[in-house]
């Protein structure tokens, strides 16, 4: 099967190309240009000039269209989440799970793996995100506080047996969190600092050890203080911290989002959504997360008791609008956010997160004006 696409904006890490032509062949990107050699192709696509992107990777989502990742009754969740996804112009996710009794965790893992045996008809899945249950009980959000425990490297390695694990949120501070980032490693897992108490000094040795993730950036986290500048100042401090951004607009404030933006280097940054079931849904929706009531009003989803902020209803594609209007930067800077910076991070840098010669044609087309998702290629197949 080769495909090729005509009339593209290919915007793509340091690259703003206009009226090019991406030539895709068996799943991967073939050439990428303003000039195409005469060859015969089974299909030709016009984009008329539309914006051509790496397909989003979404490291932290939970659900969408009324499914969590942690449904245990519902052995579809995982399909419709990806499908969801994919209408985002995410062609690749990490499912992720919340801070729930063991058995729940096992069950996401399986219905995991069961997607990906299906042959993952939507979005890829790259691998489980698992968000605690080893965090900081102080610092819970809209984790349920009841299932709470210690970093374990086996209750991972048992999940990651029935489908891998390559992503764990927890609290460096907990006991045993210095080792466990070492295990993390030795298992080819990425370990993000999250829903932390951690001082600056508690973190340190954790980073010591390689720790260079930050799970929802300046989101249940200790603050900065000027007498202890906490994870959020440990994010402004240190440069090669991994850190996540929700960019709804309302985890973190726009003003947040330009000084993340000016004072933190673009490669260590990657938006995320933290997407609930409530989102792709409609204001008024109201469910339960963890054993905890959430309610969705004015685009917010929160906890009906304390108001906590339970995660976002956000669209990757509308992530990366609100970054443009917010930030003002060129999107051939700010598309690394979206895909390649978490791309590389998972050791996937030389496959995925550019449109670029080698690459698989994971390709999200999206509209110049409301970044609305027009076509999503998978592997080289369209599949919206
Ligand atoms: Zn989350």
């Amino acid at each position: 099967m080769k495909t090729k696409i005509i009339n593209a904006h290919v915007i793509s890490p340091g690259v703003d190309m206009k009226k090019a032509t991406i030539v895709i062949q068996n799943g991967k990107i073939k050439s990428v240009g303003t000039e195409c050699k005469d060859e015969k192709f089974d299909e030709i696509i016009d984009v008329r000039g539309k914006y051509v992107v790496p397909g989003f990777i979404d490291v932290h989502l939970h659900g969408a269209c009324g499914y969590d990742v942690c449904d245990e009754d519902k052995p579809e969740a995982i399909e419709k989440i990806a499908e969801a996804k994919l209408a985002e112009g995410c062609t690749s996710f990490l499912p992720t799970t919340l801070t729930v009794a063991n058995k729940t965790l096992m069950s996401a893992a399986k219905k995991v793996a069961a997607y990906k045996k299906a042959g993952e008809k939507f979005a890829k899945v790259i691998g489980i995100h698992l968000e605690g249950p080893f965090i900081n009980p102080s610092c819970c959000g809209a984790q349920n506080p009841e299932f709470v425990r210690k970093p374990d490297i086996k209750e991972v390695l048992k999940i990651s047996k029935v489908s891998p694990v390559k992503l764990v949120s927890f609290a460096v501070e907990e006991k045993g969190g210095e080792k466990f980032v070492e295990e993390c490693f030795k298992n080819g897992i990425v370990p993000s600092c999250g829903h932390t108490g951690a001082t600056l000094a508690q973190f340190m040795p954790g980073y010591e050890k390689g720790l260079r993730h930050l799970t929802h950036f300046c989101n249940q986290m200790t603050k900065l203080h000027h007498r202890e500048i906490g994870m959020v100042g440990a994010g402004f401090l240190i440069d090669d911290l991994n850190t996540e951004i929700i960019c709804d607009k309302i985890h973190l404030s726009p003003d947040m989002l330009r000084l993340i933006f000016k004072k933190r280097p673009i490669e260590h940054i990657q938006m995320i959504t933290d997407s609930l079931r409530c989102s792709h849904l409609e204001d008024g929706y109201a469910f339960e997360m963890g054993g905890l009531k959430v309610l969705l009003k004015g685009g917010e989803a929160r906890l009906v008791e304390g108001g906590a902020l339970a995660g976002s209803t956000l669209w990757m594609n509308q992530g990366l609008k609100n970054l443009r209007e917010v930030t003002g930067l060129p999107l051939k800077d700010l598309i690394r956010v979206t895909s390649w910076n978490q791309a590389i991070e998972l050791g996937l840098g030389k496959q995925l997160g550019k449109i670029e010669k080698g690459f698989t044609a994971d390709i999200a087309v999206l509209d110049p004006k409301t970044f609305n998702v027009c076509a999503v290629f998978v592997n080289g197949e369209q599949r919206i």
